[in-house]
């Protein structure tokens, strides 16, 4: 089996065991996700979820973001961690929207990477999710199962992003990555992977090397 075809047996694997690919943050509105996504870094999207339903009924526009009080946006996002800076790159990141692109969230990779607080693993979802264009989102999950199956040897995000785009099929990465965080939640996990139970195991390189060192 070639790299390829061992990408598509565990997309089509991966697509049986978690039919419906969702994203876990709640938003309405793309410069929702945008906010919830920056909100995100170094915190459960549970939290994020939880924060932003407040927060997306107390400023209700991109302008509202835009002319926010950055004290008062610091306080309701202060559950999510670093508040001070998330604050600070949602207002400008609201501003430049606005200034910008006509208060429309961009839809290319170029443009989405000069807002204030946005990298490539936020453009890729954006990308994904709200316009439907090829995109492969590098998170942590993603990360670390892409490498325990020996789809990459990388663990720098781009590098990641880079060896998954020449194997999984353009129209399956955005899903492919939202189906990987649950995977990865409920079976490849960070410590204790439950490799007994996996059905990738097959064509898994962490679990074939395991089996032969206890060989
Ligand atoms: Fe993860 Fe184990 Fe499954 Fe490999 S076999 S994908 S390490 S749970």
């Amino acid at each position: 089996m070639n790299e390829k075809e061992k990408a598509l047996k565990i997309c089509s694997e991966l697509k049986k065991i978690y039919p419906a690919a969702e994203c876990t943050l709640s938003y309405s509105k793309p410069y929702e996700l945008l906010i919830a996504t920056r909100l995100s870094a170094q915190c459960t999207d549970a939290r994020v979820n939880i924060v932003t339903k407040e927060l997306f009924k107390k400023y209700t526009s991109l302008e509202s973001f835009a002319s926010a009080d950055e004290k008062e946006l610091e306080d309701a996002v202060r559950p999510c961690g670093f508040y001070r800076t998330k604050a600070k790159s949602i207002k400008e990141m609201a501003k430049k929207i606005i200034s910008d692109f006509d208060g429309e969230v961009p839809d290319t990779m170029e443009k989405l990477i000069s807002l204030p607080g946005v990298g490539r693993k936020t453009a890729n979802l954006i990308l994904g999710d709200v316009y439907g264009k090829p995109a492969i989102v590098t998170d942590t999950h993603c990360i670390r199962i892409t490498g325990r199956l020996g789809l990459t040897e990388n663990s720098d995000p781009y590098k990641v992003e880079k060896d998954l785009r020449a194997v999984i099929p353009e129209n399956e990465g955005s899903d492919f990555c939202h189906r990987l965080v649950s995977f990865g939640r409920e079976i490849c996990k960070a410590r204790k992977p439950l490799c007994d139970i996996c059905t990738l195991s097959e064509v898994c390189s962490y679990y074939q090397k395991n089996a032969e060192n206890q060989k």
